[in-house]
């Protein structure tokens, strides 16, 4: 596949909950739902009753229909606007900040916390017909995520090494890089993070090890606080074969640094 980049636009798929082409009245999504409740009330209301949780790299997209997002993007560029008004910029006459409040709205639903919003990318597994049980390595993949901290960027790659067993369900190459974007696109604490990828690619693959390496900057440390410009972050999870067998890890690690 000659694209590593997925376009952020062929990820923003709301998911279609039902075939039908006429949706009951119902079924229509909330905009500012029936007492002026604002929307994020009405989809917290149906988390809470779900006793689900919904922290910052949580994924709640079954709990909001289709249409919704559209009307957060709207309610957070309102609430964006009053934190500019408290930043005393002038959004009215300083036409750069004029729209910041619904670019920055847009960006943060449709973008760069997308992977909170959206459903899980469909992932075609296919069965190990050729019985591979070699290492595989797939990296490195970009990533673009954010600290939940201070929400700053952070940007890093992403190496996964895999060591299929006879009966793993495997899934293309160009899935794993999916998967990691919807995982990243969610505000993050780096460790968390690849320990959730990794989660997912055992329930995904059922593999007889697996392992992840990410390398990141995070901008936290660089555009504020220590200021350092070349401080990076890298941390690992080995699961399985990649734990108990040294040898293993040491190949995959070896290989990672021809890179
Ligand atoms: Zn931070």
């Amino acid at each position: 596949m000659p694209t590593k980049k997925i376009p952020a636009k062929t990820v923003v798929k709301t998911p279609v909950k039902k075939a039908s082409s006429v949706k009951p009245a119902n079924k229509v999504a909330a905009k500012k739902s029936d007492a002026g409740t604002p929307l994020s009330v009405v989809i917290r209301r149906r988390i809470e009753a779900q006793k689900a949780r919904f922290h910052a790299n949580d994924n709640i997209s079954k709990f909001i229909q289709p249409g919704e997002l559209e009307g957060l993007v709207d309610e957070v560029a309102e609430k964006m606007q009053a934190v500019l008004e408290s930043l005393v910029i002038d959004t009215e006459s300083d036409h750069n900040t004029k729209n910041t409040s619904q670019r920055v709205a847009k960006m943060f639903v449709k973008e760069v916390f997308n992977g909170r919003y959206i459903e899980q990318p469909t992932l075609t597994k296919f069965p190990n017909v050729s019985r591979l049980n070699e290492l595989m390595i797939i990296g490195p993949i970009t990533v673009r995520s954010a600290c939940s901290h201070h929400l700053c960027p952070i940007m890093g790659r992403i190496w996964i090494g895999v060591l299929p067993s006879k009966e793993s369900a495997l899934i293309g190459l160009s899935k794993y890089s999916r998967l990691t974007e919807w995982v990243m696109c969610r505000p993050q604490i780096q460790e968390e993070a690849v320990v959730e990828l990794a989660d997912m690619l055992e329930k995904k693959i059922k593999p007889i090890g697996v392992a992840i390496v990410m390398d990141a900057d995070h901008f936290c440390m660089q555009w504020r606080g220590v200021k350092d410009r070349d401080s990076k972050m890298v941390n690992s999870v080995m699961r399985g074969a990649f734990l108990k067998d040294s040898n293993l890890r040491r190949e995959f690690l070896s290989l990672l640094e021809k890179r």
